[in-house]
């Protein structure tokens, strides 16, 4: 899999309620377009990943999580609204809205998914891949 290099990163919400640390290898970044990414963030998702264990909330004070389908939750700050991190009931990882992680992140782009449920106002014009719905590899083996 292709990992972005191994680096300590940092992140927040807009007001500070939420801070956290990344001190493992992150995941490119992937674009969903699906309705309830939409919804939370106003347009379309843009997230890294991480193993839940090398993420580490430093202050939690404005965290709280959202059920936003049967499949995972979304932590968010109660105070700002930003919206920080997808959490699946499978699996060991935890997604990240790049947006929230400290500039520089040395972050790459790698593919877009859910292009199907994308909206009718924006046209994708990079040249990433696009995939109808869920990519398989969303994290594990396999990265593309
Ligand atoms: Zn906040
Ligand atoms: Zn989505």
């Amino acid at each position: 899999m292709s990992m972005e290099p191994t680096a300590r990163k940092t992140g927040a919400c807009l007001c500070g309620a939420v801070r956290y640390e990344i001190v493992g290898p992150l995941r490119r970044v992937v674009y969903c377009h699906c309705e309830q990414c939409r919804k939370t963030s106003g347009h379309f998702v843009a997230a890294t990943a991480c193993a839940k264990e090398h993420l580490q909330i430093t202050d939690a004070a404005g965290l709280r999580w959202y059920r936003s389908s049967e499949m995972a939750q979304r932590g968010f700050c109660s105070t700002c609204g930003s919206s920080l991190f997808w959490q699946p009931e499978q699996g060991d990882y935890v997604a990240i809205m790049a947006g929230a992680i400290d500039a520089p992140t040395g972050l790459t782009s790698r593919e877009h998914i859910y292009v199907d449920d994308a909206s009718d106002y924006y046209t994708l014009t990079d040249a990433l891949p696009q995939f109808a719905g869920d990519h398989a590899e969303l994290w594990g083996e396999g990265d593309v």
